[in-house]
């Protein structure tokens, strides 16, 4: 049974003093758990094992990122496939709560709970802490440790530089999970400046011509929007309703996107975005909305456009490589970084990438979660 909903202190009850403690604690990372076997004393599936619904920690009953309804979830990141409504009781980074509030209106879940980044929380008897994961604002790894075994799913992340997101904090673990969206050699991603550069080189040498950017609304459009700034683009952009939301909280928690204006073609002639920047969502961007604008250069920001077919079948002729997520170089010196004796691979090439693991004599097995197909490569 889930405790009525109460005001006051935290349900689960933050260890060692609450919110400030949370927030300072967060500067450094925790210290590494002492070193037990993995199979000796609490064996890590003990820990966390896949259910039909997700990921689960049957020591503290909860489930973290699960694709369906649950009694208790933990979730990493505001992203649709990770972040679905109808939870009895929520526990995420604020942003992440405010997100899904955004997307899914105020009974999203039963109940919420903020957690901060490096904030420990008991439950059951599971310790649980969140520390930023660098994919998308809020976006979060959530430790679990429990006798004496650490292990950190890591949800979605990357390790490339991103103004619109605190960045990832490497947190050492017996156990890392890892996802593998690009967990092939081949995913090498450029420097996202240098992408846009490409994007404004672009709108100078065709100036009569709309450049739309196709986007995923949380995280990527922000990002691409603020890349633009700090390369200097000051004229407003333009950008389709179904991202307003989104831009507007992201503003709102101080991550400046400069003037916007909502891309509306039925307020204005054909002409009125030439040599303008529009950016969209993938949905818009397919639509016949995309085809309304002055002989538009169809733009697209994923780590995906790495791949020339990809880029075709989407019709997309400027294709820039700017991924939320780790390339093969992020994905193999992450899992180094944490000292992990075992990665658990998910979501994506995880033969690839577990394969790398015992080439480097670290345990790894492809953890077969379904449901997620991420709306922010
Ligand atoms: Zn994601």
């Amino acid at each position: 049974m889930i405790r009525p909903a109460k005001a006051g202190p935290a349900a689960y009850a933050p260890i060692g003093g609450g919110w400030q403690e949370g927030f300072r604690a967060a500067a450094a990372p925790l210290p590494r758990p002492p070193q037990i076997p993995i199979f000796g004393g609490m064996r890590a599936s003990q820990i966390l094992h896949t259910r039909p619904e997700g990921l689960y920690c049957p020591v503290g009953d909860f489930f973290i990122d699960p694709v369906r309804p649950v009694k208790r979830a933990l979730i990493t990141h505001g992203h649709s496939d990770h972040a679905r409504a109808g939870h009895g009781k929520v526990l995420a980074t604020q942003e992440t709560l405010d997100v899904m509030r955004l997307r899914y209106g105020d009974g999203f879940a039963g109940e919420t709970q903020a957690a901060a980044f490096g904030e420990e929380f008991r439950i059951g008897d599971a310790r649980v802490a969140f520390h930023p994961a660098g994919h998308v604002l809020g976006s979060a790894q959530i430790a679990v440790s429990a006798g004496g075994l650490c292990i950190v799913a890591s949800g979605d992340y990357k390790r490339a530089a991103d103004p619109t997101t605190p960045g990832f904090e490497v947190v050492p673990c017996d156990v890392f999970i890892t996802e593998a969206t690009f967990g092939l050699p081949v995913f090498r991603h450029p420097d996202a400046a240098s992408e846009i550069d490409r994007l404004l080189a672009s709108l100078k040498e065709f100036p009569e011509r709309t450049h739309i950017v196709g986007a995923y609304a949380l995280g990527k459009a922000q990002r691409v929007i603020r890349l633009l700034r700090d390369r200097g683009y000051g004229r407003p952009i333009f950008i389709h309703g179904a991202l307003q939301k989104l831009c507007d909280y992201y503003a709102s928690r101080g991550i400046d996107l400069g003037e916007l204006r909502p891309a509306t073609v039925e307020a204005g002639g054909r002409q009125d975005f030439a040599g303008e920047i529009v950016v969209g969502t993938p949905a818009a961007f397919a639509d016949r909305w995309a085809r309304r604008f002055a002989d538009p250069v169809a733009c697209f920001a994923s780590g995906w456009m790495r791949i020339r077919q990809r880029a075709k079948q989407r019709g997309v002729e400027l294709p820039l490589i700017i991924s939320d997520h780790s390339d093969w170089d992020e994905l193999t010196r992450t899992i180094a970084d944490t000292g992990a004796r075992e990665v658990w691979v998910t979501h994506g090439r995880e033969e690839a990438l577990a394969r790398w693991c015992e080439l480097n004599g670290i345990a790894a097995r492809p953890l077969h979660l379904v449901g997620y197909e991420d709306e922010g490569d």
